[in-house]
């Protein structure tokens, strides 16, 4: 490797020095990862991270998870993933405003829902209730990057996910302050999109007052959000108060926003249905393992006991992929319209 190279890497660290704000994380003064590793020639330690988290098998079977339809049919609905590349986009835009580590950022916001199960948080209530061990998807993402899929993360990346699985998240950096906040800004965004789009609600519905304060529809809203957030951080960092926040007015509109959409979308008779058919699925799927243990992935950890290799593998699954598994381990023959390659996820007619 040539000594220009080299440099690549350094003048990157030169610059976050010059540019980024005094209380932004620097790569160049990162806390290091848990096995210690040359420095890249070319990249910074964090768009190392962001690199290695993009090729995970986890962050690509995101595709498939639910974000708040199950498996939708309709190519323009959010899926896990399409939400987690929304986080980091507006992540990214607010980090750049406050010039914060961009970098940093997009890595704790790619890999802050690698843990979710199949069918979104019903997924998880549902694993949660039927394992002794309990489950939870920020906890299950920190086993995947440090055991299942090692990647070997900086400790800032590691703590961006570890502070969420903490009943009052709490944070080493600034950036990972930001995607906390963002993580619920995309969804709520987003959700509101999807609701509409499936008909289910329209703008007029949400009420007078959250429409006053955050806008009339989806641009307006997002675009006040992400304003407001960036202007009241930058006053507070200026005041050198290390705290990434929204005006209360603000802040206060959008947990109205959160409720209205609990009360009216996420909990709506018509999504409990689906919730029942999602317990079910997974019950019998979980007992099945119980008696087939073969039946699991043999990557998995084989001296885990076996209520946490069930865990590991049902909660990797995709939704199309637990689906398979109970129509073809638990309805008879003739239900079985297709077959799934249980190891490498390849459907067959
Ligand atoms: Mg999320």
């Amino acid at each position: 490797m040539t000594a220009g190279v080299l440099e690549i890497r350094e003048s990157t660290e030169a610059l976050e020095a010059q540019w980024l704000h005094p209380l932004a994380a620097r790569s160049a003064a990162s806390l290091g990862r848990l096995k210690v590793e040359n420095a890249c020639q070319i990249r910074t330690d964090f768009q190392r991270d962001r690199d290695r988290i993009l090729h995970a098998k986890a962050f690509r079977r995101l595709k498939h998870k639910t974000q708040m339809f199950i498996a939708p049919m309709g190519d323009h609905y959010r899926t896990r993933l399409t939400h987690t590349l929304e986080v980091a986009q507006v992540s990214r835009t607010i980090a750049r405003a406050l010039r914060l580590n961009e970098d940093l950022t997009e890595s704790i916001a790619l890999a802050h829902d690698l843990g979710h199960p199949p069918f979104g948080h019903t997924g998880e209530h549902v694993l949660n209730d039927l394992s002794p061990l309990g489950y939870h998807h920020q906890e299950q993402g920190l086993r995947i990057v440090t055991l299942l899929e090692p990647l070997n993360l900086t400790r800032e990346v590691l703590d961006g996910m570890e502070g969420l699985t903490k009943e009052k998240p709490s944070f080493l950096t600034l950036e990972a302050q930001i995607v906390d906040i963002a993580d619920r800004m995309a969804y709520l965004h987003h959700d509101v999109e999807d609701a509409r789009r499936a008909g289910i609600m329209q703008d007029n519905d949400l009420p007078q007052a959250i429409r006053t304060a955050l806008g009339a529809n989806r641009l307006e809203r997002l675009d006040c959000m992400v304003t407001d957030m960036v202007s009241t951080s930058a006053k507070n960092l200026s005041e050198g108060n290390p705290t990434i926040a929204l005006s209360a007015e603000t802040w206060e509109a959008m947990m109205a926003l959160r409720q209205w959409m609990f009360d009216n979308i996420y909990l709506a008779p018509q999504r409990m249905e689906q919730t029942e058919n999602v317990r079910r699925m997974l019950l019998a799927l979980y007992e099945f393992y119980i008696k087939h243990p073969e039946a699991l992935s043999p990557n998995l950890p084989a001296t885990d006991p076996l209520e946490r290799r069930i865990l590991d593998y049902i909660s990797g699954m995709t939704d199309r992929f637990a689906i398979e598994a109970y129509k073809n381990y638990l309805l008879p023959q003739a239900y079985r319209a297709f077959s799934v390659n249980m190891f490498s996820g390849e459907l067959t007619q």
